[in-house]
């Protein structure tokens, strides 16, 4: 017979929310904690890797950030191509530092503090169907036959898993294809932001991983009726920005393309038994596509739900609306800012910020303004 576990509070997912939750389970007094993930880690994961202002503080708050400063590569400054080819280097000055830490290494530092705060973590579960009686949800079942049965579920499997997730608002789609190389010539210490009409309402970007490594990738969106080709779009963006300063690089690996999922509208996060957070519950940024910081903060105040309804401190239905108005504080007007931002992306906006930037005062607003999106 197939084995079954138990825990208080069960967690599908370690990714950033997932681990950022499990963590600060730990530190709330919930030490019943089973975090799983189809993988085992450390494990790669598509994605730029960058970190905002943000995302900094909430590591500080996890208490994780100086394994991860360790380990980062800093930003200091941006370059900014607006649509119309306005290009312009912008110095972040000292407060809105960011830093680039390959999810390889973060992921896994989170998930080691996690196990630090007594959760179990099982890798290679791959959970298939949530287990349900009368609506609520008790627990999942794995790929394998394995149960897991808990009094509260998180639900953090990212794009693509939706196991026991609740009734989610419709859901839409960035889509995303990046590479990786070693020795392309960069202003170290700096993130480029290429918005092309190409890509419009989205941007291409080179974020510096290490002193020799760069990312490169772009965001874009389908059309309604059907789906460019990511690969013949991306040699078109790299040859037209980056065949130059790429041309004695060496690539490592191959392309790698992955959806992000998000909506302006933060509500239906919760039901019986569970809580989407993370870009489970579709918590990323409309703009920039931006999902660790929304990740980790919604694990953390998912974390505080669970917390509150197993200690027996608020009923569920209070908790469960505590966490979506958490939530909605959080993110919803950089989400609607995001929309905006959207919107002047297809104007010459972008363009006449860009020409004003000759003052060094609009120069260290702008980059502070997009470090902060
Ligand atoms: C190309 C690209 C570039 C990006 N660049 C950035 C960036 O620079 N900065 C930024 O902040 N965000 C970026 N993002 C967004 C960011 O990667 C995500 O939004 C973020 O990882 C979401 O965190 P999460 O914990 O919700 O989910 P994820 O990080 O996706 O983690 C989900 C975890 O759940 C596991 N899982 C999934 N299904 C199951 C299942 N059925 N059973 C068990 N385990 C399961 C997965 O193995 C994974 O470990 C980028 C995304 C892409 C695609």
């Amino acid at each position: 017979m197939a084995e079954t576990l138990e825990a208080d509070v069960a967690i599908i997912g370690a990714g950033p929310a997932g681990t950022a939750a499990a963590a600060h389970l730990g530190t709330l007094g919930i030490k019943d904690v089973l975090l799983v993930d189809r993988h085992d880690f450390p494990r790669d994961k598509t994605c730029g890797s960058g970190i905002s202002p943000k995302g900094i503080e909430t590591l500080k708050q996890l208490g994780v950030w100086e394994d991860v400063a360790e380990h980062a590569y800093w930003i200091r400054g941006i370059r900014i191509v607006a649509p119309g080819g306005r290009d312009s280097w912008q110095s972040a000055g000292d407060v809105a530092e960011a830093v680039v830490c390959k999810r390889r290494v973060l992921d896994h530092l989170l998930l080691q503090k996690a196990l630090s705060g007594g959760t179990r973590f099982i890798p290679h579960f791959d959970a298939a169907e949530a287990i349900e009686e009368n609506g609520r949800m008790l627990g999942f079942r794995g790929r394998d036959g394995r149960e897991v049965r808990a009094k509260m579920t998180l639900v953090a499997g990212g794009s693509h898993c939706r196991v026991g997730l609740p009734e989610l608002r419709p859901r839409r789609t960035i889509q995303a294809i990046m590479g990786w190389w070693d020795n392309a010539e960069f202003r170290p210490h700096h993130v480029e932001m290429i918005f092309d009409r190409m890509i419009e309402p989205y941007y291409g970007w080179l974020f510096p991983e290490s002193e020799t490594r760069v990312n490169i990738g772009i965001t874009y969106e389908d059309p309604p009726d059907g789906k460019k080709n990511a690969r013949e779009l991306f040699k078109r963006f790299l040859d037209k920005h980056y065949a130059e300063r790429l041309a004695n690089a060496t690539q490592v690996g191959g392309f790698r393309g992955h959806p992000v999922v998000w909506s302006y509208k933060i509500d239906k996060l919760t039901a019986p038994g569970r809580i989407a957070i993370g870009e489970s519950g579709l918590m990323t940024h409309p703009a920039t596509a931006e999902g660790i910081y929304q990740g980790m903060r919604s694990g953390m105040l998912g974390a505080e739900a669970a917390a509150d309804i197993i200690q027996g401190r608020r009923p569920q239905a209070e908790a469960f609306e505590r966490y979506e108005k958490g939530c909605v504080k959080a993110f919803q007007l950089s989400f609607w800012g995001g929309g905006v931002f959207r919107k002047l992306v297809k104007t010459n906006a972008l363009d006449w910020l860009i020409a004003a930037t000759d003052q060094p005062i609009v120069q260290s607003a702008t980059a502070k303004l997009m470090a902060h999106m």
